[in-house]
């Protein structure tokens, strides 16, 4: 499996990172390896500014290629909420010598993921709002009709240049209120006031 996950989607969080709003889906790739579904995260040697990025992810259940807008809806049926953990500062070397990101996106453990699973057909995923708290703290309060690009419209993006495939996940963006975790913090998310993760900084 393979997790895509899509940068900028969202005005708020484009604008703290001071970055420009995207014409057309930003994404890239974390490797398999990048999953996390522990309840501790050990905070990696090499980054001394490690950041939490909440999104909404969607689990991909059919294989498609070049997946048409008005079918998009038909090759999903579960999201839940992860975290593209982010090394900042890597990134932001990266980002001025215009190298790739993998360094600062796709280490090990960089993709936490809850085990809870909600069905779409439950809810309304343009609809959805969803909190991420640090140590009890809201840091980050989402609401998916601020996304620039709705679900349907990234996957049908993505598919033209991916063939997606049963299991791959889709992390759908972060909204404003990024920051750095430390050793000690509990970090948890909701959807909807339901609380589907919790992690352990150690
Ligand atoms: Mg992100």
């Amino acid at each position: 499996m393979k997790i895509i996950c899509i940068g900028r989607n969202y005005a708020d969080h484009a604008k703290e990172m001071k970055s420009a709003l995207p014409t057309e889906p930003i994404y890239f790739l974390k490797p398999d390896t990048s999953l996390l579904k522990e309840k501790v995260f050990y905070l990696p040697k090499f980054t001394k500014d490690l950041h939490f990025e909440c999104e909404i992810v969607i689990k991909i259940d059919r294989v498609g290629k070049n997946i048409p807008l008005e079918y998009a809806h038909k090759y999903y049926s579960q999201f839940t909420l992860g975290i593209d953990f982010t090394a900042r500062d890597l990134q932001q070397e990266c980002k001025e010598k215009g190298l790739p990101w993998e360094i600062a996106k796709s280490f090990d453990n960089a993709a936490p993921i809850s085990e809870s699973w909600l069905n779409k057909d439950e809810y309304d995923l343009n609809d959805l709002s969803f909190q991420f708290f640090q140590n009890e703290e809201l840091k980050q309060d989402g609401k998916t009709r601020d996304m620039i690009f709705s679900v349907d419209t990234l996957i049908t993006y993505v598919s033209q240049f991916i063939t997606l495939k049963t299991g791959d996940l889709l992390y759908t963006g972060t909204p404003a209120g990024v920051g750095q975790v430390h050793i000690g913090d509990v970090l948890t998310g909701y959807i909807e006031g339901v609380k589907v993760l919790e992690l352990e900084v150690a």
